[in-house]
């Protein structure tokens, strides 16, 4: 169980294969505005890594932009619309094929609006996640202990919750529905950047 710390790209072949949980810290929700600070990835085998940019970075890292643009790997999220968009935005590929585990908490936890990772960790996990770094500063020069644990925790839990939501949607005769809503997400994240953000073109009015 160990946080590897990476500047501008992951090492080659540290990952191995299979699906890759994957989050993001940026500067903040806006994402034209506010940059791609750090991209963290754990193949589920207890090591995470984080992969930080610094301010003017070009973002090219190619080993990390290989794993996330492989359409053999699944890619586990909580609220992926978020982190395609900054991740199409920022390093130019979309990271799919997606789980995202907030879209399965809504389909099979109906008994509950809170649909928050920490909310989601403890519930079925039984697990508690720390989210006091969550608002702070992922461009500072500096990326603190504090701040590099809870990054990390972002990511430790999503492949326990993949299988376990999985099951759930199986459970409820959801999983086909649920497939259908992530396959979506790439476009769903795509209108995010080009000028739909909050406005449901499915709406009648
Ligand atoms: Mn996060």
């Amino acid at each position: 169980m160990t946080v590897f710390f990476h500047e501008s790209d992951l090492p080659a072949d540290v990952l191995a294969p299979g699906p890759v949980a994957v989050d993001t810290e940026t500067m903040g929700l806006v994402t034209p505005r506010d940059r791609l600070c750090l991209v963290q990835i754990s193949d589920g085998r207890g090591d995470e890594h984080l992969v930080r940019f610094m301010p003017g970075s070009d973002y090219a890292a190619p080993n990390l932009r290989s794993v996330l643009a492989d359409p053999e790997r699944l890619k586990l999220y909580h609220f992926a619309r978020f982190d395609l968009a900054a991740i199409q935005h920022y390093l130019g590929v979309m990271a799919a094929p997606v789980f995202c585990t907030k879209i399965a908490s809504r389909m099979i936890r109906t008994y509950t609006d809170r649909h928050g990772l920490k909310e989601l960790v403890r519930e079925v996990l039984g697990r508690e996640l720390s989210k006091q770094q969550q608002s702070s500063d992922w461009g500072a020069p500096e990326i603190n202990e504090a701040q590099r644990d809870y990054a990390a925790s972002d990511v430790r839990f999503l492949h326990a919750l993949h299988a376990a939501m999985d099951a759930r949607l199986v459970r409820e005769g959801r999983r086909e529905l649920a497939q259908a809503c992530f396959d979506f997400l790439p476009a769903r994240a795509q209108l995010d950047l080009a000028g739909w953000p909050e406005i449901d073109i499915f709406a009648h009015a």
